[in-house]
């Protein structure tokens, strides 16, 4: 089968709510396909991890203008992960932490920021052969991707996940607080005015509640066979 894809490299989206397994899908998928796989979200947590760090106001334009141009994201892959550089420093598990969490769809909804990193995401997918996770990138990043995965999960299962994930991370929150993050992420995410989260026209849905990692690797690479 592997063989099968290296025929032609197509770029592929892969959207959706909160912690609801996009991005071990993605890693998955383009471990598999031996293509590049970028996180978004990592990229919105780690400028605001510089906000954080550097204290700008979200609510002015010329603090956030400066800010930005003194940012630098990069992924490095080692250990067999694509681990999230700011300006040269390792930052994967700072920019996981409560208060970035916090923080986050606040910054993202900034134009601004999304300018700037729409642009570099483009730039990363600009040879194809990319997997990319987020909330715009089948909509707004890549609207002309070959394949579009829209992924959906019910919220306790996804609180369960985040939850699980944090305490492999040594990182302490409650099942309510890790909730009520998802729920006041995914309210922003929807509802701000510049590239709101929503599915894309072209997108096939992929309610993974059920299924285990292994199951929802497979049905994306049986879709994958017939989009190449
Ligand atoms: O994917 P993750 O949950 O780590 O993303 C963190 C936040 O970054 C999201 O809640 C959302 O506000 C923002 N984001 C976004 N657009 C993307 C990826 C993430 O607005 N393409």
């Amino acid at each position: 089968m592997l063989s099968f894809f290296k025929k032609r490299k197509i770029t592929i989206a892969i959207d959706g709510h909160s912690s609801c397994g996009k991005s071990t899908l993605a890693r998955d998928l383009a471990r598999k396909l031996k293509y590049v796989y970028i996180d978004s979200g990592a990229m919105y947590r780690a400028v605001t991890l510089y906000f954080i760090w550097h204290k700008i106001d979200i609510h002015n334009p010329d603090e956030i203008k400066k800010a930005l141009e003194s940012i630098s994201i990069d992924f490095r892959y080692k250990r067999r992960k694509n681990l999230c550089y700011l300006n040269g420093e390792l930052v994967e598990d700072d920019i996981r932490n409560a208060e970035v969490s916090d923080l986050v769809s606040d910054v993202a909804a900034i134009s601004q920021v999304r300018k700037k990193l729409v642009a570099l995401q483009q730039q990363y997918g600009s040879a194809k052969g990319i997997v990319m996770d987020g909330r715009d990138i089948g909509t707004v990043v890549f609207p002309n991707a070959e394949l579009k995965i829209f992924v959906t999960a019910d919220l306790e299962i996804r609180t369960h996940r985040r939850f699980q994930e944090l305490k492999i991370r040594g990182m302490e929150m409650s099942f309510d607080e890790v909730k009520q993050n998802l729920i006041k992420r995914d309210h922003i995410d929807s509802t701000r005015e510049d590239s709101p989260l929503c599915q894309a026209e072209d997108a096939i849905v992929l309610d993974n509640s059920h299924l285990s990692t292994k199951e929802q690797l497979n049905a994306v690479l049986k879709l994958t066979k017939l989009h190449i």
